[in-house]
């Protein structure tokens, strides 16, 4: 008795998703290099919220203009 089928078949139950984390802005799977969030557009987001309260950074490099991995589509922009 030996089935075609592998009983030890987990091929399927090997993949689990072991980024499961979610940006904590938009929801978009989260960067290794930008955790918690999906990129540097919603890292610098959260971050300005830090800063609001009448402290203005000035940055040379604005994060809509930089086009940086993950900040291709983002869903939350209107
Ligand atoms: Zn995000």
């Amino acid at each position: 008795m030996s089935d075609e089928a592998d009983p030890t078949d987990s091929s399927k139950l090997s993949q689990v998703r072991v980024t499961a984390a979610k940006c904590v802005r938009c929801g978009q799977p989260v960067q290794p290099r930008f955790r918690p969030f999906c990129g540097q557009r919603c890292a610098d987001i959260d971050l300005g919220k830090w800063f609001t309260g009448g402290y203005k950074v000035a940055t040379d490099e604005g994060p809509d203009q930089h086009s940086g991995p993950g900040g291709e589509e983002d869903p939350e922009k209107p």
